[in-house]
């Protein structure tokens, strides 16, 4: 099939070149023109494991990309990846979804055959049958246009693997070729196939994120309590995971999640359930807890070595989790920030977002290694759970003092801490 992918983020990068790999022809259409040479020549301008070996075997060849939204017009698919940030309020910002609509409009102006536009960008329920429909429908002034919606259920760190493997195809749409078709793109890929109706489709997207997110604010709160008790949070959420219906996934107690999608997405179902009259205190107590373990893991640190003022605070991981460069909503952001207001001198460590965070903080220090932030260190504070940490011992001998306190439960060194253990 052909198909046309809006939007060569981290979406419609890994979706175009998985496609690409099933036999289909993908070209993206990206308005940043350094990620489209960038796709041309087949270098991955963020870092996913497997990307790079598609892009090399696709690249300029089966997958294409492009400023232009000329390749919409024969396409079989238009596929909207383009991303929803929050705007100040917390709500989904759909201008890029609205830009998106309005271009694959006016490219399927002269369009013959029976076009398709699918949304796979995390929207609220309604986005599709609505904004989407009627601004392509106004730009493309009618015309027999089928509208879909399938989101997108993959992790970063691994977006490769679950593209190929997913736990389940959702697909929200009305008419039984837009079924056929989306369901066509992933005939190879072995999973349930759910139907639904496009609002259906959104939600489910929405509900599966703010479950996850619950159930790691929920550890959170249980290992804030465990930590008072002096009992290990770990064997306790190892006992309840083993409950299939419960499931032992998303119960790792920390210093809360982060990235792209749980932190905006709750937000944004929370906005959305407000417009509807109803006041989702699940949802919101679930962020608070969010927002409060960086805080915590300030607190902790200040009762084991007073106050930070002058002292060199060593943070190991920057990404918001192991495996990606992708440092969006890094509890490793909110952390470093509090300890640069109270006079720390920061020197921090991670094996591939160092380049991404110096964007955000130019003034602490980045060392090439665990090793050379951990000189002369009064602390240490573990953000991010790298496999590579696991593996660090004796590199804490060259502190100051051994003061070593877990966001993420990775070390396997004597003598360390958690926020929650
Ligand atoms: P992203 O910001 O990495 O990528 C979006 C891309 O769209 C950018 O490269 C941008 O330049 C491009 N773009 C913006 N407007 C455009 C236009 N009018 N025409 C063409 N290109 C345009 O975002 P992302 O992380 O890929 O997320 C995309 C969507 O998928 C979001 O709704 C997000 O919530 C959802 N999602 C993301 C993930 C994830 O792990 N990143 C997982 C599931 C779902």
């Amino acid at each position: 099939m052909r198909v046309a992918i809006i939007g060569g983020g981290y979406v419609g990068l890994v979706t175009g070149a998985c496609l690409a790999d099933l036999g289909h022809n993908i070209e993206i259409v990206e308005i940043d023109k350094k990620k489209v040479d960038a796709i041309n020549s087949g270098t991955p301008y963020l870092f996913e494991e497997g990307l790079e070996a598609l892009l090399h075997n696709h690249a300029g060849k089966d997958l294409m990309a492009s400023s232009s939204y000329d390749a919409v017009a024969g396409a079989d698919i238009s596929m909207i990846c383009v991303g929803t940030p929050p705007d100040a309020s917390g709500q989904a910002d759909l201008t890029f979804v609205r830009e998106a609509s309005k271009s694959i409009g006016k490219a399927l102006r002269d369009a013959t055959g029976n076009p398709c536009v699918v949304v796979k960008s995390t929207v609220p329920p309604g986005t599709t049958d609505g904004l989407v429909r009627d601004t392509v429908l106004a730009e493309s002034r009618g015309g027999d246009i089928l509208f879909g919606m399938n989101p997108e259920f993959l992790r970063e760190g691994r977006a490769i693997h679950d593209f190929f493997h997913p736990d389940r195809i959702v697909i929200g749409g009305s008419e039984p070729e837009l079924f056929e078709r989306v369901a066509n793109l992933y005939r190879k890929i072995d999973a349930p196939v759910i139907r639904t109706r496009p609002a259906e489709a959104e939600l489910i997207k929405y509900v599966s994120n703010a479950f996850l997110a619950t159930k790691i604010s929920f550890s959170n709160e249980i290992g804030n309590i465990c930590k008072k008790m002096g009992v290990d949070v770990y064997k306790v959420m190892e006992g309840v995971g083993l409950d299939k219906r419960v499931g032992r996934e998303f119960l790792n107690a920390g210093v809360g999640f982060g990235g792209s999608c749980f932190p905006k997405d709750v937000m944004a179902l929370i906005r959305f359930a407000e417009r509807l009259g109803e006041d989702p205190t699940v949802l919101k107590s679930v962020m608070q807890v969010n927002d409060t373990q960086p805080r915590r893991i300030i607190s902790l640190l200040e009762e084991r070595i007073g106050t930070v003022h002058g002292k060199r605070i060593a943070i190991l991981g920057l990404a918001f989790k192991d495996n990606t460069d992708d440092i969006r909503d890094s509890r490793a952001i909110p952390v470093i920030q509090m300890l640069l207001e109270r006079g720390a001198a920061v020197s921090a460590y991670d094996p591939l977002a160092m380049p991404s965070m110096k964007k955000i903080f130019p003034m602490i220090h980045y060392g090439e290694s665990p090793e050379s932030v951990l000189m002369n260190a009064d602390a240490c504070l573990v953000m991010t759970e790298w496999p590579e940490f696991s593996r660090l011992d004796h590199e804490f001998d060259l502190m100051n003092q051994r003061v070593i306190i877990e966001g993420r439960r990775i070390l396997t060194t004597s003598a360390t801490e958690g926020i929650c253990w």
